[in-house]
């Protein structure tokens, strides 16, 4: 399929040729038709996938159709729920290299970084705006965000939002906004729990699924580490000096993890930057920019905060710890070896993450093939470590989230 078969503004495509696409991607090809007739969608797709620019193109499509926005006046039309921040901006992002031979306008609102610019921005008026949850509501109690004009609402990553505490506030967001409108859900993953939620909020929708799970893990060359707990540093380093060859982008369960590994990598001369839901929106970027410039090789973070985040030209993935849910590693995985290209990944498990390989290669139907010749390996009778838990987190600190006043500890 072309994109001209796509019936879109002649403006759209001369940005999506000068952006390189030469052909819609399966969920494009799928859901751009859905949206230009006005139908709603659950999308269930990944990053990766071409996402974007399937509820993008449409939506800027039937602003262009609706006749000329300067004169009509600035009002949002169409409001882009996304769960973290620097998706948020990923995706204004492409708004912007996509309407940038019309006279449509996007921004980006989110928490962590001052209200005060944003509020002028939404004072002037605009036609798309991105905003992560809990920020957006506080415009809207403030009187800077008015839902009156939208006609399209798309919610992003909502698997993601659920697993992060924000649902309540899309519920929130999603009553706001006229009852006349088109809703666009998507998510990586479409636990049970959904069900209720789409029920309620779309109408008659589309339903559109690309690309089964087990395919993205099929495109990446996957290795397998059993290693013990204590060791897994020593491997990685190892892997580090030996074996890794390229840009990694590392996994660590736990923010904790994540800085303790930084140091650690730091101390042996590595140059590194990390990501997390404890750090400042602009440390954040500073660190994802770093590492997308190539100015750094190896950028560590949680699942959370780099989930969703598109990063061209990754090498290799790293599973310092495996995730407790199988399509997260997925998701992981699945950011390396685009393009056709065969990308690597490594994964470390420990005696008490057996479970997780097993529900992996049954979710991905591949046997992960197992590395045994490495200076640390596992004893296979040595049984899972126990932690005491104890009361309170000793390594909560940093600016007050909205979250942590809310008493809510943050772990990703
Ligand atoms: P997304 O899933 O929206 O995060 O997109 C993943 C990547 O694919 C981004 O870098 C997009 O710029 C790119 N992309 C999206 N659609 C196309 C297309 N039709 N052809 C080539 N690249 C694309």
């Amino acid at each position: 399929m072309h994109f001209l078969e796509l019936k879109l503004h002649a403006n759209l495509l001369k940005a999506i040729s000068e952006l390189g696409y030469k052909e819609p991607t399966i969920i494009q090809e799928k859901v751009i038709p859905c949206v230009l007739h006005g139908k709603d969608v659950i999308g269930s797709a990944q990053t990766g996938t071409g996402k974007t620019a399937a509820f993008a193109l449409p939506i800027l499509q039937r602003i262009l159709a609706g006749g000329n926005v300067v004169k009509r006046g600035k009002h949002v039309t169409a409001l882009i729920l996304s769960p973290t921040r620097e998706l948020a901006v990923q995706i204004d992002q492409s708004f912007k290299s996509f309407a940038k031979y019309t006279n449509i306008t996007s921004t980006v609102v989110y928490g962590g970084m001052s209200i005060e610019p944003q509020k002028d921005v939404l004072k002037k008026g605009i036609d798309i705006l991105i905003a992560t949850p809990g920020r957006l509501l506080d415009l809207y109690k403030q009187e800077y965000f008015d839902p009156t004009y939208i006609e399209t609402l798309v919610i992003d990553e909502a698997d993601l939002m659920l697993d992060m505490g924000f649902i309540d506030d899309v519920k929130k967001i999603e009553k706001i906004c006229p009852t006349e409108k088109q809703v666009l859900f998507f998510s990586a993953t479409m636990p049970d729990k959904f069900e209720g939620l789409t029920n309620s909020i779309l109408r008659n929708p589309e339903v559109v699924s690309v690309a089964p799970r087990s395919s993205v893990a099929k495109s990446v060359d996957q290795k397998l580490y059993y290693v013990p707990k204590a060791k897994k540093m020593e491997l990685c380093l190892h892997l580090l000096r030996n074996t890794i060859k390229g840009n990694v982008l590392i996994f660590r369960r736990t923010i904790f993890g994540v800085e303790k590994l930084e140091q650690t990598l730091l101390k042996n001369k590595y140059k590194v930057v990390s990501i997390h839901g404890d750090k400042s929106q602009t440390k954040r970027q500073e660190a994802l920019d770093q590492f997308k410039a190539g100015e750094v090789s190896i950028l560590i973070g949680t699942d959370v905060a780099s989930r969703g985040i598109d990063i061209e030209n990754l090498d290799v993935v790293l599973n310092f710890d495996l995730p407790n849910i199988p399509e997260t590693y997925v998701h992981r995985i699945g950011r390396t070896g685009r393009a056709n290209e065969k990308g690597k990944s490594y994964a470390f498990c420990s005696a008490d993450e057996k479970d997780y390989v097993v529900a992996i290669q049954k979710l991905t139907h591949i046997t992960i093939p197992v590395v045994e010749e490495h200076p640390y390996p596992l004893d296979p009778a040595e049984k899972p470590q126990v932690h005491k838990k104890k009361s309170g987190s000793k390594h909560k600190k940093g600016r007050k989230s909205e979250a942590s006043k809310k008493k809510k500890t943050r772990w990703y």
